[in-house]
């Protein structure tokens, strides 16, 4: 996680602005002053200024040279600077450094100061800052990644997760209970977290976020008053009343409260074209917390790349909004089996056909990211190339509606999710948008600048004036190549007009040709501006009157442009919500074509998701391993697995063992794959699955320290546990691998045999649970579910062979040894180790007599129960003081509730 920005008081220090500094520097101060704890980029001319501890820390952070710009109160003032046209690489690293940017900007050009007087300073004021989670640059963004905000508020117990995407408008709200805080944000993986300052104060809270691991921002408790967020969340949206939302908890309107601010202050006042916020609860998605996201590498491997991910594995999108997309589907599993149905409908759809398929794929490879582009217009940072990108957006989303067009093509007709899409891209059941469209396809030229005030991009025969101003000025530029060549006939100097940005136009000779310039007669013509070491310059009074001819009538024809150009960004604005809902329609189509595409390629197939508890996968896989398995030139073998949290198909926990090596770990993540990638909508690598929805999946896969957070391998790996045995319910999934491994042996084999027995007993889920712990096969006699799972391996002409094939009844042995031996352990370490193993075995020094043990049920009914309870944790972070009377009401009807 990175530093959460608190201010640094050193870096606050300034010296007293009234201190007489200079006027330009006063505008610095005052800047300064209202972004106490960001790094102000102060524009002068071409360059972004840092100045006094700004200047020392970026110039570190960033490896610039560190100068001084006059003084100030007798002291140089540190300076350091960044060139405008590549700020943005330079606040990439300021960013990703931890560092908040306050944008200074130049508001007027120094003409325009100077008509308020010759010594009046240009005007600037801070137009944005940027933080993590407010970013929308190109640049700055990954195309294939979500950049979200998100804030998070609890009120009367009930907590909420707000976020938002500025640089696509999503904005999102998720109602969760205090415990769910942590999955819910590890869910959205935001890059800056919200959230108020009491509320941070809480150990528990401050833990959650960290675990999601944004840049984590404070924010005054004010802020997420419920009666000051809901009068921001309206200005923010422009609307007299949040009904139109549904409606919203006190937790939710304060989480989308801070959000509101927080875009109030970074965006300066400009408004985003933000979507409703879409709302979910706990029963909604699948809840996954941070460490079985981390342990599962759904999204991103363990070493913190998408390399080696499932979802690196199975991403054949061909847009980056599509591949978004299908990152957010896989982070967060569906419930509903007939929202999970709708999707798998739609990828069945295309897995039937094609051809269709094929030519989808092809289209949306041109599509840029509208979403994105029209983001940028909206905050006033578009240029012309976004524009560029609608326009074309909107032809491609034609050409693929025409595509499926029923009347050209009488195909089955398609699913809803499929047909939805193709009616957002139908040009003509939306003509706001093809009006749209029409103005930019006829005026908005081929080949676009990036910034507008680059100019050129309207097209001929827009805007009459325009055209006059164009050809005024280029008519000019031919008449001063005919006034060269007649200026150098009559003096018979050898010389050229040149133009730059401090002289304008004026004619140039090397120094011993200028000499007759300066001698009568043609002394009379030429006026002498300058001279430089190799060449001289003048200018005539016919040159000058062209210079300002020209000059004025290019900056009348940028004019021009720079006014179409915020006509048709209005009008792109004003168009926002149809825009948006097509770029959606189109990411949705790459990603049903993509996942149809991928289960060609795997030989995946479509998953049945029900209400029940069951869970029967045959000849499954594990995409990921498969695929680095095939690398190899190997086969994959497949595994089946059949548990049932009702145990009545099957047992609904399997014991796993099995040597080092043969695949356990392997197959405990397979499955709770299969039930990730069912529930995203996705197909599955496995002839048949059957799946009853998953409402908390659990994973605790192998050891690894988290030494950051000051935990030891084995107290990490008992938080964990204790996350899985207080929350996992009879609808969950856990995969358990090695519990207890890093303790004692005895101490470890005690601790994985009562977590064996309350998962069975107690928490009643579907688990599997890999063990060393051979003694724990008794347990299949003991409880009424268990059943022993083991991963196949024998022992051929004293070598060790992984058949990677899994079968009932428990493992017959471990093997250490002989993995040993396949490590390249050295011979007489091995052969040495033989000879103990089998002085231990005969001496039969295992645990004894655990068949003896009284029964889990009969011990657990007079312990404790579990960890806090609900209301209790409601109660921790419920605050009193802020409560209104009825709120504190509603909070106790709450608790009284959760007791039920
Ligand atoms: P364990 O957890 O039992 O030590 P792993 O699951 O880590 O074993 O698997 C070890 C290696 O065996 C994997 O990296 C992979 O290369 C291979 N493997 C695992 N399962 C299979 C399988 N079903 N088919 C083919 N190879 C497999």
């Amino acid at each position: 996680m990175n530093a959460h920005a608190t201010p640094d008081p050193a870096a606050t220090a300034l010296p007293d602005p009234s201190a007489g500094a200079s006027p330009v520097m006063a505008q610095y101060f005052d800047a300064k002053t209202r972004q106490p704890d960001a790094l102000v980029f102060f524009r002068m001319g071409d360059f972004y200024e840092l100045f006094f501890e700004d200047a020392q820390k970026a110039s570190v952070a960033l490896g610039i040279t560190l100068t001084a710009r006059g003084q100030h109160a007798g002291a140089p003032i540190p300076m350091c600077g960044v060139p405008v046209h590549a700020a943005e690489a330079y606040l990439a690293k300021l960013i990703r450094a931890g560092f908040k940017v306050a944008v200074c900007e130049q508001m007027e050009n120094p003409a325009e100061a100077k008509k308020r007087g010759s010594k009046s300073v240009v005007h600037r004021d801070v137009v944005r800052v940027v933080t993590p989670g407010t970013l929308t640059e190109e640049g700055l963004l990954d195309a294939r990644g979500a950049n979200r905000l998100a804030a998070v508020a609890v009120r009367g117990g009930q907590a909420a997760v707000a976020s938002v995407e500025l640089s696509t408008g999503e904005v999102e709200c998720l109602a969760t209970g205090v415990a769910g805080l942590a999955s819910a944000l590890a869910a959205l993986g935001p890059s800056e977290i919200l959230v108020p300052d009491r509320l941070f104060a809480d150990e528990a809270v401050s833990q959650a976020l960290k675990q999601a691991g944004g840049f984590v921002q404070p924010l005054p408790q004010a802020l997420a008053e419920p009666a000051a967020s809901e009068a921001r969340l309206k200005r923010l949206y422009g609307v007299e009343t949040l009904d139109g939302f549904g409606t919203l908890s006190g937790a939710e309107i304060s989480a989308l409260g801070l959000i509101a601010a927080h875009l109030e202050t970074t965006q300066a006042g400009k408004s985003p074209a933000l979507s409703a916020p879409r709302r979910a609860g706990e029963a909604d998605v699948m809840a996954i917390d941070p460490a079985t996201r981390t342990s599962l590498e759904i999204e991103k491997a363990t070493s913190g790349s998408r390399e080696g991910s499932l979802l690196a594995a199975i991403d054949r999108t061909v847009t980056a909004p599509g591949a978004r997309l299908l990152a957010a589907r896989l982070a967060r599993p569906l419930l509903d089996p007939a929202a999970i149905d709708a999707r798998l409908d739609a990828v069945a759809w295309f897995c039937e056909r094609r051809p269709q398929r094929q030519r989808l794929r092809e289209a949306l490879k041109g599509l840029g990211d509208m979403a994105r582009a029209l983001s940028r217009l909206a905050l006033g940072r578009g240029g012309p190339r976004d524009l560029g990108c609608l326009r074309d957006g909107l032809a491609i989303g034609e050409a693929v509606a025409a595509l499926f067009d029923p009347a050209q093509n009488p195909l089955v007709a398609p699913p809803e999710e499929i047909a939805q899409a193709l009616l957002a891209l139908t040009p003509g059941l939306h003509p706001d948008l093809a009006q749209f469209r029409a103005l930019l396809t006829e005026g908005l030229g081929a080949d676009l600048p990036a910034l507008a005030r680059d100019g050129g991009f309207v097209g001929a025969g827009v805007r009459p004036e325009l055209d006059q101003a164009r050809a005024l000025r280029d008519d000019s530029r031919r008449v001063i190549l005919q006034l060269e060549a007649r200026l150098a006939a009559e003096s018979g100097v050898a010389l050229k007009v040149r133009h730059n940005a401090v002289l304008g136009y004026f004619v140039e000779t090397t120094g011993k040709a200028a000499e007759p310039l300066f001698a009568a007669p043609l002394n009379a013509t030429f006026i002498h501006r300058q001279t430089l070491a190799n060449q001289v310059r003048f200018t005539t009074v016919e040159l000058a009157e062209l210079d300002a001819r020209i000059a004025q009538a290019a900056e009348r024809a940028l004019a021009i442009e720079l006014d179409t150009f915020e006509a048709w960004r209005d009008a792109a604005v004003s168009v926002a919500g149809d825009l948006q809902a097509a770029a959606t329609a189109a990411a949705r189509l790459d990603v049903a074509a993509a996942v149809a595409e991928w289960a060609e390629d795997v030989g995946a197939s479509r998953p049945v998701v029900d209400r029940s508890t069951a869970f029967e996968a045959e000849a499954a896989r594990h995409p990921v391993v498969e695929a680095a398995v095939r690398r190899a030139g190997e086969a994959f073998t497949p595994n089946g697995c059949r548990l049932d949290g009702a145990g009545a198909g099957g047992p609904r926990l399997a014991l796993v063992t099995g040597p080092n090596m043969a695949g356990k770990s392997t197959f405990l993540r397979q499955n709770a794959l299969l039930a990730v990638l069912a529930q995203a909508g996705c197909f599955v690598p496995a002839r048949r699955l059957r799946l009853g929805v998953v409402d908390r999946l659990f994973s605790r896969v192998g050891a690894g320290d988290d030494l950051a957070r000051g935990r030891s391998t084995f107290m990490a790996e008992m938080v964990e546990t204790a996350a899985i045995l207080t929350q996992a319910t009879p609808r969950s999934f856990v995969i358990l691998d090695e519990i207890g491994r890093g303790t004692a042996t005895y101490d470890g084999l005690a601790i994985a045999w009562a977590c064996a027995e309350a998962l069975h007993e107690t928490n009643r889920c579907r688990a599997l649970f890999a063990t060393h712990y051979h003694e724990l096969a008794v347990l299949e006699q003991r409880l009424a579910y268990v059943a022993n799972l083991s991963l196949r391996a024998k022992e051929w002409n004293g070598d060790l062979i992984f058949l990677h094939e899994a079968g009932p009844g428990p493992a017959d042995r471990s093997y250490g040894v002989q993995v040993a031996k396949l490590a390249g352990v050295p011979a007489p370490v091995v052969a040495r180790a033989r000879d103990v193993l089998e002085r231990l075995e005969r001496e039969a020094q295992g645990p004894a007599n655990l068949d003896d043990l009284p029964l889990f049920a009969a011990v657990a009914e007079a312990a404790p129960s579990y960890g806090p309870s609900p209301a209790e944790e409601a109660l921790r972070v419920m605050d009193p003081d802020g409560m209104s009377p009825r709120e504190a009401m509603e909070a106790l009807y709450r608790l009284k509730g959760m007791l039920s």
